[in-house]
């Protein structure tokens, strides 16, 4: 595919979204979002809010050409690579664990691969966006970050590739991680719920095969998260760091961290009353956990210095990990202090899109007690670590 169509498709599918948003929610609060284009190479996207509280709603959201080209590249790359994996080898056996071998799901063929993976990926991404701007975290970083002096600037939250500029800390981090991971969380759940509505309209998936679709479309979209995750981390050390520093966190923490979110959803009484699939609860781990592995081996595997796969990138769940519930400490408590403060500034959404943590998970993080070491017991070491909501 030529660059000017993958740019003509991101138009048509970005286009088509910010459209149903002002037909619906912005205009019953008589505001407005708009979608703009930039260009120059940076892999990236910024959210820009008119900031005032008080003021009509006015919402953009810039993503770059670069940005959906790079995605568009991604997603072939690591389709190519999935394909070619030598059967028998290592890195084939690993999937073992995941149930089979297949890399790529046979309900779709490989152009539809690609275009799936591309089209989740920028969805996301501007759902992400939306998710800044709905919190409006310009004005929460303005208010809770150390940064005073930039209150000119609230209205921007920008998302981009590490590029060396400067380097955020201490508290000013713990507030960009903490929204980060809000409107990860609020994008998410947007993702979900258009998700769940499409698998579910008999006009694009039939009844017989929703299940199949549905975890083809889920595989693929992780699979293209992560990509994107590992594109804004840059050049950055990929093992996790209890050190919150920089504007976003790890990219392997960010999706353990994204997950379960998926997992509860998609298990939930009344996604499964919507859409009726017969996933349960440890098949839709199982189907994170593969794509991050896929995601993770194209990666490490045809982008790092060392072009090796290092097994302490295997997802194994956020509580298995105690690096990141120390990680999780500082952010938990800001964003409890800022909670109110969003709540109150939250334009629109349900509740589901808030990102809370339930006491026994808020438990373990405090106390830094990793699966294995709880109540569940030394026995289940590996089963369901990802099933609490953060
Ligand atoms: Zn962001």
């Amino acid at each position: 595919m030529e660059d000017f169509q993958i740019y003509q498709l991101a138009g048509q599918v970005l286009g088509t979204l910010t459209q149903e948003l002002n037909d619906g929610i912005y205009a019953e609060l008589g505001g407005e979002l708009s979608i703009g284009w930039r260009e120059g190479r940076k892999f990236g996207a910024y959210a820009s809010s008119s900031a005032d509280p008080a003021a009509p709603i006015r919402h953009s959201i810039t993503i770059y050409y670069e940005l959906v080209r790079q995605v568009w590249r991604d997603a072939e790359g690591l389709c190519e690579f999935l394909r070619s994996i030598p059967e028998g080898t290592d890195v084939d056996r690993l999937y073992d664990f995941y149930g089979d071998r297949e890399k790529l799901p046979t309900c779709f063929d490989e152009d539809e691969h690609v275009k799936n993976i591309f089209v989740a990926a920028i969805t996301w991404v501007f759902f992400h966006e939306l998710g800044h701007l709905m919190q409006e975290h310009g004005v929460i970083r303005a208010e809770f970050g150390s940064t005073a002096e930039d209150l000119g600037l609230a209205a921007d939250v920008q998302d981009f590739e590490a590029s060396g500029d400067d380097v955020l800390a201490g508290r000013e981090a713990v507030v960009s991680h903490a929204t980060e991971l809000a409107a990860d969380f609020e994008a998410m759940n947007f993702y979900i719920v258009e998700l769940i509505r499409h698998v579910s309209d008999p006009r694009f998936v039939r009844i017989e095969a929703r299940t199949e679709v549905l975890a083809g479309l889920v595989y693929l979209m992780l699979c293209g998260l992560s990509l994107v995750f590992f594109r804004f981390n840059g050049a950055k050390l990929l093992a996790p760091s209890a050190v919150v520093e920089g504007s976003h966190p790890n990219p392997l923490t960010r999706l353990e961290i994204n997950l379960p979110q998926i997992h509860e959803s998609l298990d939930s009484k009344l996604m499964r009353a919507i859409c009726g699939h017969e996933m349960d609860r440890k098949e839709l781990v199982m189907l994170g956990g593969k794509a991050a592995l896929s995601a993770t081996l194209y990666w490490t595997m045809t982008k790092t210095e060392s072009r090796q796969f290092d097994n302490r990138f295997l997802l194994r769940g956020i509580l298995t990990n105690p690096t990141v519930l120390e990680y999780l400490q500082p952010i938990v408590a800001c964003w409890d202090e800022m909670l109110p403060r969003v709540l109150e500034l939250r334009r629109f959404g349900t509740p589901t899109g808030v990102m809370t943590f339930t006491k026994a998970f808020r438990y373990r993080i405090a106390e830094v007690i990793p699966w294995g070491k709880g109540p569940e017991g030394a026995s289940q070491a590996s089963v369901a670590s990802t099933s609490l909501r953060p």
